[in-house]
């Protein structure tokens, strides 16, 4: 059993941090330094996305073998179907196990940049439930696997029962959890918990929770993903919409409020798209009494310059 599955089993608040490959060599510097300052705030897992199998996947196996075995972070490392060949799978599965990395979130992937519509590759995979298949096939119960889930249906699929019935068939094929598209009404999450639930569906669920940092980029991503955005939300942001710093403090406020209506309803894993950034989730966290406020955090284990700063 490894720590995503004891934090799941022990049934106790946890929070896991879902990170990018930035593009530039500094990006990545400023990345792990963001990585070990949140450390401190003991998320039970990070994840890094992976990119349509194209350059930057090699930049995510690096930030995941770093994250694993010089920080110590349990680490997930996203993998796609996209442009991904069989032996590329091989090789990719590989090398986390060889650095001690044991959770996949097993992903059927987007298109690559500038093509509409998904194709498999020769000697690939169709869809994601093909890939956990296969990983478990290969590797018996030494990765623990999670796949995403879409509470207001996959932009691609019209008929959300069977979008339940795909989400259903990575479950029976060997998926341990699901990790939720980015969503603002909390209520339709919550209503779709249950939908899932009598679907049959009853591996546990961790909410993707994007913290709104700008209002470009709220609404560029709520549009591209088409999500429903609640009235009340809109109307907060229409006044404020040209002040970054409010629409910062915003995001920040209502995270706190969607977590914790979800706490009261008996969620407890919270993800977040931390966008590489740490304010917003640290306050976010924060305010959810789940950490300490920055002073008190406890100093890191492996840096000790970063530690006696902190002192
Ligand atoms: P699937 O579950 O395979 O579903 C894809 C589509 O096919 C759906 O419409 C589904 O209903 C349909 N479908 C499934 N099975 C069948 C079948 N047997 N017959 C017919 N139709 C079927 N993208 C990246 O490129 N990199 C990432 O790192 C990444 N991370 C993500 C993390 C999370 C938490 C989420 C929610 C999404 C992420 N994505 C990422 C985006 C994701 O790759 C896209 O949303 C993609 O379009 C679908 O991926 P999936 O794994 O859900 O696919």
């Amino acid at each position: 059993i490894n720590k995503i599955e004891k934090a799941i089993a022990e049934g106790r608040c946890f929070w896991s941090f879902e990170y990018f490959p930035p593009k530039t060599e500094t990006g990545i510097t400023n990345l792990y330094d963001r990585m070990e300052r949140m450390y401190g705030l003991g998320p039970e897992f990070i994840d890094v996305t992976w990119n349509a199998g194209g350059s930057s996947s090699d930049v995510t196996m690096q930030i995941c073998q770093t994250a694993q075995s010089v920080y110590g972070l349990e680490t997930c490392m996203h993998l796609t179907c996209t442009n991904m060949p069989r032996e590329k799978i091989d090789k990719a599965l590989a090398e986390c196990k060889a650095y001690g990395i044991q959770n996949i979130l097993a992903l059927r992937g987007d298109p690559p940049r500038g093509q509409e519509q998904w194709t498999k590759v020769e000697t690939g995979f169709s869809y994601a439930a093909d890939l956990v298949r296969y990983i478990r096939e290969q590797y018996g119960d030494y990765f623990c696997i999670g796949v995403a889930a879409y509470p207001e249906g996959h932009t691609e699929n019209p008929s959300r029962d069977e979008d339940l019935q795909h989400l259903k068939a990575k479950i029976d094929a060997g998926a341990d959890y699901i990790v939720t598209q980015l969503f603002y009404d909390v209520g339709l999450y919550l209503n779709w918990l249950k939908e899932i639930e009598e679907f049959g569906i009853h591996v546990p669920v961790l909410p993707g929770i994007m913290p709104i940092q700008s209002y470009g980029g709220f609404k560029r991503m709520t549009t591209l993903g088409k999500t429903f955005v609640p009235q009340h939300i809109l109307d907060a942001l229409e006044p404020i919409k040209d002040d970054d710093k409010a629409v910062k403090e915003f995001g920040i406020k209502l995270a706190i409020e969607m977590c914790n209506r979800m706490k009261d309803a008996g969620v407890r894993g919270f993800h977040f798209y931390t966008m590489n950034l740490e304010r917003a989730t640290r306050l976010i966290l924060e305010g959810l009494n789940f950490v300490a406020p920055m002073e008190l955090v406890k100093p890191l284990p492996w840096n000790p310059s970063l530690a006696k700063n902190r002192e």
